[in-house]
């Protein structure tokens, strides 16, 4: 028989966002969990498809301190999904 956990499920960690494992500029992302504004979750980053919550999301960024980290990583990476830097996959296709 397994010992009981010592952790309560109170303590449990949050969930990171995607964004939350990538580097220091990420602390200072509006999307992240100190800056991201009331009623935006982090899926809304990472949309199935486009919609009204996108929209929000990308008006986020439009102000976000690390907009240019953000798109960088997105490029340098590859990264197939998700808003990064204000864009959505299809419009990072057109960045050169
Ligand atoms: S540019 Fe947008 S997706 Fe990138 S860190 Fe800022 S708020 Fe998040």
């Amino acid at each position: 028989m397994a010992p009981p956990s010592r952790r309560s499920p109170r303590r449990q960690p949050r969930p990171l966002s995607h964004r939350a494992v990538l580097g220091c500029w990420t602390e200072h992302a509006a999307c992240g969990p100190w800056h991201r504004p009331r009623g935006l979750e982090p899926g809304d980053w990472q949309p199935d498809q486009l919609g009204a919550r996108t929209e929000l999301a990308i008006e986020v960024c439009a102000a976000c301190p690390v907009r240019g980290q953000c798109l960088r990583h997105a490029m340098t990476t590859g990264e197939p999904v998700g808003i990064w830097g204000g864009l959505h996959p299809e419009q990072r296709r057109h960045v050169t």
